[in-house]
């Protein structure tokens, strides 16, 4: 098979139906496969332990994450969450300070039980991430570009120190998906996303997914998803299936708009501040630029003081839809603070640097030009 990622995502499980020779693979809605004998098992048995669609997406964002196996679930939370049931009870994990607000929330409630103890750092500083690991750690959850600041860690780095500390890197992958990034290739050893974003991209599921390097965890992690029950739905695996086929195409056109839409914002003087990494003033732009093949389609903003109040602004956007998601082909915006961070605590936020009056914007597949007359527009009439 090419590696290149737009024949691998469109050939993606073609031609696999041994039933009736169809060219995209069936929708399989059985809960139990039939044996021809009691004693040996089959490739598909019970639909928690595995469905072949499922199975099929599993493999096809492997072989793009360049992973050795990938574990697909019910949705982003639940991969993460995957990873942490095996690390030893009272351990230490280390997590990217600005991570997505519901990564925080979940380590904190196993914090809080007492599962593990949750370390935040702001893991584009290596040094303050070596001096977490002079204590030990069993694993480092690093976001990047985190959302919504966008802000890049360095993944090769944090890769070099986690081996030579004895732990783990994964690495949350939403943002880019893998045709922008791969983290495995950098020597983290899991590439973790919700596959609800970009990859499915059509906001029609919610999904997720853990790659891993090494063989013999996906093994184990796979062990654990049919164990708790945690394996995406039937349905939700065929969209997502469906979805990944043009995401090279789509995330290559997100690209392009949110580096207009980003040059635009910054040249005006309605808007105090953009945080997009395409932007050669962005302090992670090289960095970027190195370990990424694109830098992205989420923007965020901060307004200029005697700009109109943020809440009226994205309010008034008509191509920008309210809500909260991000990375699907209909562009969205939100004010994280009252929206995907809200179950962050007011201090978390103000040390992730996420302000009350931040706008996060999802460039989606709209025409770059309509985009940027509605923002012009809801600047003005807000
Ligand atoms: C949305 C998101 C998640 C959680 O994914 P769900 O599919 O909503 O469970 C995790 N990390 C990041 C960066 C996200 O944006």
């Amino acid at each position: 098979m090419s590696s290149d990622q737009r024949t691998k995502a469109i050939r993606a499980g073609l031609n696999t139906d041994r039933s009736w020779n169809a060219v995209i693979p069936p929708l399989s809605l059985s809960t139990a496969y039939r044996r021809e004998d009691p004693a040996i098992q089959p490739a598909f048995d019970y639909a928690r332990t595995g469905n072949p669609g499922r199975s099929l997406l599993a493999d096809a964002i492997a072989e793009l994450e360049n992973a050795a196996g990938a574990i697909v679930t019910g949705s982003g939370m639940s991969a993460i969450d995957l990873l942490l049931h095996d690390i030893p009870h009272g351990a230490r994990v280390i997590c990217s300070h600005d991570a997505y607000g519901g990564t925080r929330r979940l380590l904190d409630a196993r914090g809080r039980g007492g599962r593990l103890i949750p370390v935040y750092v702001d893991t584009t500083d290596l040094e303050k991430v070596a001096d977490a690991l002079n204590e030990d750690a069993a694993l480092i959850i690093a976001e990047t570009p985190s959302n919504p600041r966008l802000r890049i860690s360095d993944i090769k780095g944090l890769a070099r120190l986690a081996r030579n500390a004895g732990t783990e890197l994964a690495v949350d992958n939403t943002v880019m998906s893998p045709v922008l990034q791969r983290p495995l290739d950098w020597g983290a050893d899991y590439s973790v996303q919700s596959v609800t974003k970009l990859l499915n991209g059509h906001s029609d599921m919610v999904g997720g997914v853990v790659c891993c390097a090494d063989p013999e965890r996906v093994a184990e992690l796979g062990w654990w998803a049919n164990c708790v029950g945690v394996g995406a739905a039937a349905f939700d695996s065929y969209l997502a299936l469906r979805g990944l086929r043009t995401l090279p195409l789509r995330a290559r056109a997100q690209c392009e708009s949110a580096q207009e839409v980003a040059r635009w914002l910054d040249a005006d003087p309605r808007v105090a501040r953009v945080d997009y990494p395409g932007l050669t003033s962005h302090p992670g732009h090289a960095l970027a630029a190195r370990q990424q093949d694109g830098f992205g389609q989420l923007i965020s903003l901060e307004l200029a003081k005697d700009a109109p109040d943020p809440r009226a602004v994205v309010s008034a956007l008509e191509i920008f839809t309210l809500a909260q998601s991000l990375g699907g082909v209909e562009s969205l915006c939100c004010i994280p603070a009252l929206m995907t961070h809200a179950s962050m605590s007011p201090e978390a936020r103000a040390e992730a640097g996420v302000a009350d009056s931040l706008i996060r914007l999802s460039i989606g597949l709209e025409s770059a030009a309509d985009q940027i007359a509605d923002l012009d527009r809801a600047l003005s009439v807000a």
